[in-house]
């Protein structure tokens, strides 16, 4: 499947905050957005007059490159959330949330999104016993991710899991670190999405 292969930093340069891309790195001093706070690109550092659709293009594309999702299917998403109750953005949000490599990242198990989708693609985990393989998976309320035994000595994913105090788990997942098993308790709310985003706009911006 096709995905970005150019430099994650950049992304959190052309979006102006931090998108948590290359997990540890990204609490760092080497941070790229603290030491280049201005877009990338030869007019980067030029004064630029963003449009109303600019401004709700930038907000789509960075809530796509947050989780990291091409085009194609974060509209096949909005689709989806707009044929469900309530508020469409929000159902966005949690269509987003609910991804299986989104799980493994919230659970701790990577630092970052794009790891734990490379970790969910080798088949490291199970999900309710039964081995899986694919990143895009809707988790439900009730659903028991665990990590294989064969897996548990994976330097990256211990020493990630080390990390996961300072990142925070949301409410609706556990995790017990002696089974390394994740458990979705229920489903996310609004508010445990903490990262600064405005979903209208994408609803704007998908709209017209
Ligand atoms: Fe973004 Fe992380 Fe790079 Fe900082 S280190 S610019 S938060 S990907």
């Amino acid at each position: 499947m096709a995905r970005y292969t150019g430099p994650d930093c950049r992304l959190c340069r052309r979006e102006g905050v931090e998108l948590y891309l290359k997990g540890e790195r990204c609490f760092t001093d080497k941070c790229a957005i603290k030491r280049r706070s201005y877009p990338p690109g030869q007019h980067g550092q030029g004064r630029i007059k963003v449009s109303d659709y600019g401004v709700q293009l930038r907000e789509k594309q960075k809530v796509r490159r947050v989780y990291g999702i091409l085009e194609n299917q974060f509209r096949g998403y909005f689709e989806q959330a707009d044929r469900q109750k309530g508020v469409t953005g929000e159902n966005l949000l949690f269509i987003l949330e609910r991804r299986l490599d989104n799980v493994v990242y919230r659970l701790g198990f990577a630092s970052s999104r794009t790891e734990a989708r490379q970790l969910v693609r080798h088949s490291h985990f199970t999900l309710n016993g039964r081995k899986v393989n694919i990143p895009s998976i809707q988790v439900k309320t009730g659903d028991v991710i665990q990590l294989r035994e064969k897996s548990r000595k994976i330097a990256v994913i211990s020493e990630s899991l080390e990390a996961v105090v300072r990142r925070g788990m949301p409410q609706w997942l556990e995790l017990d670190k002696d089974t390394f098993k994740g458990t979705v308790k229920n489903m996310p709310v609004r508010e445990d999405i903490t990262m600064p985003i405005q979903e209208q706009l994408i609803v704007e911006l998908y709209s017209k």
